[in-house]
């Protein structure tokens, strides 16, 4: 078979290693516009079930990615002066740069052709028997057939950029500062041995209030290095300025498709779906696709029965994360509802930031609710059937 793969992030990447792996003779190539070594974005977070899955795909994969991330089991939050510490779930991050070197050298190894610098063109795609639109959230392979797709974007409502530090965190550290504007909040986490990723995020009027829509990219890591000043410890933050010096604020888009495939044309990754970075699942979905599409491939010679399969598949696998993030980032667009509750109670409600019942109850009434659940299993079986049912309605009613 020959595939033609556009665009070489992991998602790309990674199903190539998978359809090499099953046939080697299948003629594979990944285009990617950028120069090897140059990506947007610092770390990403994932856990430990990818780390199985990617084992099961590829050991070698796995392997590699394991020896070249790092570690963290605490959450730490700072809300102004107060810390809350909790120790919890294993985490892992791996700088983004590092994870695509790795795939694109695996993926080499195995004779797939990894073409760097080489952009596709939407009207002008390659002769292949299939062509994965691997080529992110603001897909050209997919625009081009916007109405086909059935693409629908659904922009939030706060406004975020994505930094780097030299800052270590060896916890995954939230940091909550109130300004004369309103409260702007930072997510941290380590990546490599010597640099962190730190997310900051505010409301659109604290943005515009603290001159961060007006600022240079240079004045404006100024001001946040001041306001963060406590938690960077004399570390400075480090953007990646757009050509005109201005800095990379964005809101994030989250993106659905009403369907998935057109001919020998199937959307992967981000191309397909998008999830609210604030619960770190992205990356992990991205190549949850690949393992999808090259099974699929393999359990089903004919092709469009494949991609019919691949698409059912993972959009049904895909419900619960789309709602948690939904409601992940809906908890940080009402963080007024939250950020007063004492620490203990506010933390605990930031790690339930994806519950569907959380927006319709006081927080602090959900916060007791939590805890006896806790405590009582038929009352956590009760919660967890209760959420979805209460969300569904609520959105069924909203959309009327
Ligand atoms: C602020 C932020 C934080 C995040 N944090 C996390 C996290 O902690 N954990 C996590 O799992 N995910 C995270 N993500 C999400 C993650 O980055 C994406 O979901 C993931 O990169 C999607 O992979 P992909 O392969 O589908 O697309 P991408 O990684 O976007 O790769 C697409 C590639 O296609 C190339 N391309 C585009 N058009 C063409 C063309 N015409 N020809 C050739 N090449 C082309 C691009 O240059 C790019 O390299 C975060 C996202 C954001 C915005």
């Amino acid at each position: 078979m020959e595939i033609a793969c556009v665009g070489g992030g992991p998602a790309s990447l990674y199903f190539s290693i998978l359809m090499k792996r099953q046939d080697p003779s299948h003629d594979i190539a990944v285009y990617e516009r950028n120069p090897a070594g140059s990506t947007y974005g610092w770390g990403v977070t994932y856990w430990a079930g990818l780390l199985e899955k990617l084992g099961e795909g590829d050991p070698e994969s796995a392997l590699a990615v394991a020896e070249n991330s790092v570690r963290w089991s605490d959450g730490v939050a700072h809300v102004g002066d107060r810390t809350t510490v909790h120790h919890g779930d294993e985490g892992f991050g791996i700088g983004r740069r590092r994870m695509l070197d790795l795939l694109a050298e695996r993926a080499t190894s195995l004779g797939v052709r990894v073409e760097f610098e080489h952009e596709i063109a939407a009207d002008r795609l390659p002769d292949a028997d299939l062509v994965i639109a691997g080529d992110g959230v603001n897909s050209a392979l997919r625009e081009r057939h916007a109405d086909h797709f059935g693409t629908d974007i659904k922009l939030g409502r706060n406004t975020y950029i994505w930094l780097g530090t030299t800052k270590i965190f060896d916890s995954f550290t939230f940091s909550f500062v109130e300004t004369g504007h309103g409260w702007i909040w930072c997510y941290g986490y380590g990546f490599s041995e010597d640099h962190s990723t730190c997310v900051v995020e505010c409301s659109p009027e604290t943005w515009t209030g603290l001159g961060l829509d007006r600022t240079s990219e240079a004045d404006g890591l100024a001001l946040l290095e001041k306001l963060f000043a406590d938690l960077l410890d004399g570390h400075g933050l480090i953007g990646r300025a757009q050509v005109d010096g201005s800095a990379q604020w964005l809101s994030f888009r989250t993106l659905t498709n009403r369907t998935w495939h057109r001919g020998n044309l199937v959307l992967l990754g981000d191309a397909a779906h998008t999830t609210h970075y604030s619960i770190g699942a992205g990356t992990t979905l991205a190549l949850e696709d690949a393992i999808s599409l090259a099974g699929a491939l393999r359990e089903h010679p004919e092709l469009e029965c494949a991609l019919t399969q691949y698409e059912r598949a993972r959009r049904s696998a895909l419900l619960p994360v789309q709602s948690a993030a939904r409601h992940s980032a809906q908890w940080y667009e009402n963080l007024p509802r939250y950020i007063r509750l004492p620490p203990a109670q506010m933390f605990a409600l930031l790690g339930q930031r994806h519950s569907p019942l959380l927006p319709y109850i006081p927080p602090q009434l959900y916060y007791r609710i939590d805890r006896a659940a806790g405590q009582l299993e038929p009352l956590r079986r009760f919660k967890r059937w209760l959420g979805p049912r209460v969300a569904r309605t609520v959105q069924a009613r909203s959309r009327r």
